[in-house]
């Protein structure tokens, strides 16, 4: 059976010593989140998750979960005892809001959460993860009545939440959604409608399920402009809080699908079923992108999970498994054979893969950073930076980071060999749970799609513009003995600057340009932000080596993961670079029919 363990000692040394958490006591928001209580949030976190969450992940993927005659449905054994120790011990409310029952921590340390629970059992993770895209839209546009009714118990995971966009016939294009949304003379509506592919649709682990649904009301625009939210009870709440009827809201069906089958991916009915307004009609669009950009980051996450609990997994096995000499002679000639570790291209996927995750580890829970900074900033222009830059960022770690955590999960499903296909190793489920990342909350093309269209050209190109000062700053403070890195960096981000440069000049005249170039340009920023992270991580790796830290071991890794990425993912992007600035010549050239091999 595959293992998991949190990676505490990584986790702490991104939030203690490259954030530096608990120097912003003194904001507000950050008030609560002393070195003390992260790391023991860290610590118990990390327990709870390997002990009580990640034996239930090969359980879910075999059983999947159940719709029963009478339209019930039931996840996998083990889930909802587990789930129910996740909300006693207060696991659902670490960053929400206090005025509803959280604890109000940053929300980098809600991502450590997020992230040890989908690396466990990412069909597990997805039942509060959901919850918390419909979380964020309720409070930045219910009203207050709303909010009172409906926060303090999906804060605190006895109610759970879901996203209703998905139809069948649209997914990307939301403007074409059917759903209908009848005005009532109560002020309810009536939400009559088919919603596919809704994760967490229906279960039996909590009472009730707040469903966030997209909905059109009659005379709407038929785009994207006409697009309202409501919130759709599965059991309507009586004014004292008690459960009322059951709404009309059903399961059609759950679907068969490739991987995370713990999950209930359900098609979801609405029959006139009540639902109530979020914020105004038609203005659903941003109540939208707000869930959905909480959930993105949350997505982006994912990637880095998976990649990480198959490495754990690779490194073991690498250690284990005896399969020939090393090509310098034999390492230990007692033996037979040595380990796979011996072999250049072994340590090659699982360098690439130490890289990426402790990369990817830093630069999410710096975006999460980052949001807590556009909130609670000192100063105006510190809170409108740091909303740039995550705004920014949130596509390419949604993009990179689920891209990235796919290779590597199926790079570690290699150093496995023929058993990381078999079922009951499960390396091949991390691939498999692994592949969705990449597709849901907007497949990875629209995410490009959003980095290039609409987050480049905001506000005249400022985000754009603050991630290259980032860099530079970062490149210009850094010492003599990390110019390996700093070098390197300072040479992709010129690369980054080129192609953006580029699209300003090319992308006006020819906007197939902008769509052909996109995704090199979301994995170029996605090549440069990781090594930004990895040029700060070296400069504390050097500085606690420099004060004569106990833990040289754990710095010197640091150090050589570092010039890793100099010299193995920093030069990808002058190829992506090159690909941007290929424009769309080719990709657009030939009719449909050429495409055509009958
Ligand atoms: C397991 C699972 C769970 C899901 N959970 C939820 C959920 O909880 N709630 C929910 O509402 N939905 C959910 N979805 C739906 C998911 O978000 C959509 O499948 C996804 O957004 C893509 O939409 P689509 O499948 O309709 O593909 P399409 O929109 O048909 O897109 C097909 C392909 O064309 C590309 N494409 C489309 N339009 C453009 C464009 N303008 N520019 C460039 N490329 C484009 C896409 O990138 C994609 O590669 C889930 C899906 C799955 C499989």
């Amino acid at each position: 059976m595959p293992v998991y363990k949190a990676p505490t000692r990584d986790t702490k040394f991104v939030v203690n010593e490259l954030i530096g958490l608990d120097r912003f006591t003194n904001l507000p928001g950050f008030a609560n989140a002393t070195r003390d209580l992260t790391d023991a949030v860290i610590d118990e976190g990390g327990r709870f998750v390997s002990e009580v969450v990640a034996p239930l992940n090969q359980i879910g993927d075999r059983e999947g979960c159940t719709r029963h005659a009478d339209g019930s449905v039931t996840t996998p054994t083990g889930f909802k005892h587990a789930y129910r120790q996740y909300v006693e011990g207060g696991w659902a409310t670490l960053s929400a809001p206090e005025a509803f029952g959280g604890q109000g921590l940053p929300h980098a340390i809600g991502f450590v959460m997020e992230e040890y629970l989908a690396s466990a059992n990412q069909a597990f993770a997805m039942y509060p993860g959901l919850a918390n895209g419909a979380i964020s839209a309720i409070l930045s546009k219910g009203s207050a009545e709303q909010q009172a009714t409906y926060l303090p118990k999906m804060v605190t995971g006895e109610w759970l939440g879901t996203m209703n966009l998905t139809e069948p016939h649209c997914g990307t294009d939301l403007g074409l959604l059917r759903t209908r949304a009848e005005p009532q003379a109560d002020g309810s509506y009536a939400v009559t409608g088919t919603k596919i592919f809704i994760s967490a649709g229906d279960h039996d682990l909590s009472d009730n399920i707040i469903h966030l649904v997209l909905a059109k009301t009659p005379g709407a625009p038929e785009s994207s402009k006409g697009i309202s939210l409501f919130i759709v009870p599965k059991f309507l709440v009586n004014a004292d809080g008690s459960l009322g009827a059951r709404n009309a809201v059903s399961v059609g069906s759950i679907e068969n699908k490739m991987g995370i089958h713990g999950n209930a991916t359900c098609v979801m009915n609405y029959d006139a079923a009540t639902g109530f307004l979020v914020g105004e009609e038609c203005k659903g669009l941003a109540a939208m992108f707000i869930m959905m950009n909480a959930a993105r980051l949350g997505v982006g996450m994912q990637g880095l999970a998976q990649a990480e609990a198959a490495y754990q997994n690779a490194v073991i096995y690498a250690q284990e498994r005896r399969q020939g000499r090393a090509p310098t002679g034999p390492a230990e000639p007692q033996h037979k054979a040595d380990p796979l570790f011996v072999h250049p291209d072994v340590r090659r996927m699982l360098m690439d893969a130490k890289t990426f995750t402790e990369g990817m580890r830093a630069l999410s829970l710096w975006g999460g950073f980052q949001v807590d900074l556009s909130h609670h900033a000192a100063t105006e222009e510190e809170r409108i930076a740091a909303d740039d830059v995550i705004s920014l960022m949130t596509p390419v770690i949604k993009g990179y980071g689920t891209d990235m955590g796919y290779k590597i999960a199926t790079d570690m499903q290699q150093i496995w060999g023929g058993h990381g296909y078999i079922a009951e190793n499960g390396m091949e489920q991390f691939v498999r749970d692994a592949r969705i990342a990449m597709i849901y909350e907007g497949a990875n093309g629209v995410q490009a799609m959003d980095l290039c269209g609409r987050k480049l050209a905001q506000h005249g190109g400022r985000a754009i513009q603050r991630l290259f000062a980032l860099v530079d700053d970062e490149v210009a403070a850094a010492g003599t003995e990390l110019a390996a890195v700093a070098g390197p960096l300072s040479k992709a981000n010129g690369e980054l600057k080129a192609a953006t440069m580029w699209f300003m000049h090319n992308a006006m005249t020819d906007p197939n340009a902008l769509g052909a170039g996109a995704y090199a340009y979301m994995t170029l920023t996605g090549v440069v932000s990781l090594g930004l992270m990895w040029l700060k991580m070296a400069r504390v790796a050097a500085a606690a080596l420099d004060a004569g830290s106990d833990e040289a071991a754990f710095y010197h890794a640091k150090l050589t993961c570092a010039r890793h990425w100099a010299t193995r993912f920093a030069p990808q992007a002058g190829a992506l670079r090159r690909e941007v600035e290929a424009g769309a010549d080719t990709v657009m050239a030939l009719p449909i029919e050429a495409f055509a091999t009958a």
